[in-house]
């Protein structure tokens, strides 16, 4: 049995071997940039009309020339024609701007008679043309490497034409549910069975952060079936996943399977509640970790354990300081296992929830935060000062 502090130093050390891939932008999302990133063209890339309008020389404005107006260049096409002296051009927005043309007037402030421009208002020069490299020049670092990237980071690298990127590889995750008690919804209920919650909570968490499982899959108390679906599956992905089967029952049939299969154990067993058989250990490439069956502990083990791991895999910080708060409520446990309990915090105000037992999701539609309530502590008074790990805002 360890501490929950080892847990989290094994689990530390291990999320520091981050693994690279170059991934097409779309697919970046919430991942983290893993190079730098240098503009590969200039933006705009060439100078082009911000207006509906007309183009000319703005000398020719100056020396107020009646201007004969030789072409239209649409958006899209090439402005094939340099205009000379005493010529303008039709232009629409995103046209590029003829050789020797420097400005465009918007059409409203212009008559046009017999293809000939009149000006009915002032202009500066080189008004309403987006110029060349004004955004970014060629060669502009942007973006730095160990940036998260959003949806607008996305639409900004796209205008440079980036279609791919390097980035902290996402992990490949699966998960494998045990359970012979265990129903999928939509189906009903015999009096000894229950709704399987783990694996839709932890689908709908990883999406949270940006993963998408590479497989969800059932397998029913039996030693064989389990040893079969691992041997299948393990080197599928990067991190594998069990809920249930992994603490002391009869029909708990995962450890003595992990060790057949030669799992390397990191740890087994943590001194907390809930999530006491928590199970950390490698086979191969593949990190495993085996939560227990009780849905309130995969949540606490998720946000605890799961998630940082992940994250700092996925190049982000998560393993992140201490945090305290103040208990707004009395609490006793018993001592020996420090209890993860379902709080919600609110300017460093602890309330710890009702309802704490490992089978009862109900506080987690309040909660937001775990409040550590230390081992040897039996007795937590208003206003003692905790540790807490908030999961959400
Ligand atoms: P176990 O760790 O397999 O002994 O399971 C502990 C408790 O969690 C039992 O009451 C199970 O019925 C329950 N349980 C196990 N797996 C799930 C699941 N996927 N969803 C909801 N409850 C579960
Ligand atoms: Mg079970």
């Amino acid at each position: 049995m360890t501490t929950h502090q080892s847990a989290i130093e094994v689990l530390k050390n291990k999320s520091k071997h981050r693994k690279t891939e170059i991934l097409p932008l779309a697919n970046c999302l919430h991942l983290v940039s893993a190079d730098d990133v240098f503009a590969p063209i200039n933006v705009p890339s060439f100078d082009n009309a911000a207006m509906d309008g007309y183009v000319f020389r703005f000398e020719d404005f100056l020396n107020e020339l009646n201007l004969q107006i030789i072409n239209e260049i649409q958006a899209g096409t090439d402005a094939l024609l340099p205009l000379k002296k005493g010529e303008a051009a039709r232009i629409f927005t995103g046209a590029p701007i003829p050789e020797n043309g420097d400005t465009v007037i918007p059409q409203e402030d212009v008559l046009v008679e017999n293809g000939m421009l009149k000006f009915q208002k002032k202009v500066n020069k080189n008004a309403n043309v987006r110029q060349k490299g004004t955004q970014t020049q060629k060669g502009t670092l942007i973006l730095k490497k160990n940036t998260k990237i959003t949806a607008e980071y996305i639409g900004f690298l796209a205008t440079f034409g980036i279609a791919e990127l390097e980035v902290f590889a996402p992990p490949k995750i699966g998960i494998i549910t045990t359970g012979k008690e265990l129903v999928k919804a939509g189906n009903s209920l015999e009096n000894y069975q229950i709704y399987d919650s783990n694996s839709v909570f932890l689908t709908a968490a990883f999406e949270e952060i940006g993963l998408k499982l590479s497989f969800s899959i059932w397998v029913d108390d039996n030693k064989n079936e389990l040893k079969n679906a691992i041997q299948e599956n393990v080197e599928k992905v990067d991190v594998l996943i069990f809920t249930g089967g992994i603490s002391v029952g009869d029909y708990d049939f995962l450890k003595p399977v992990l060790d057949d299969l030669d799992v390397q154990e990191s740890f087994y067993r943590v001194k907390q509640k809930p999530g006491k058989p928590l199970f950390f250990g490698t086979l191969n490439n593949t990190e495993i970790f085996a939560l227990p069956g009780n849905p309130s502990a995969v949540v606490m083990c998720f946000h605890v354990y799961l998630k940082p791991f992940i994250k700092e895999k996925m190049g982000i910080e998560s393993f992140t300081k201490k945090e305290f708060g103040i208990l707004m409520n009395e609490y006793i446990k018993k001592s020996g296992l420090t209890h993860f309990v379902k709080a919600f915090v609110e300017n460093n105000k602890v309330e710890i929830l009702n309802n704490q037992l490992s089978y009862q999701m109900d506080a987690y539609t309040k909660a937001n935060a775990f409040a550590i309530l230390t081992e040897n502590q039996e007795h937590f008074q208003i206003g003692d000062k905790v540790e807490v790990i908030k999961f959400r805002n």
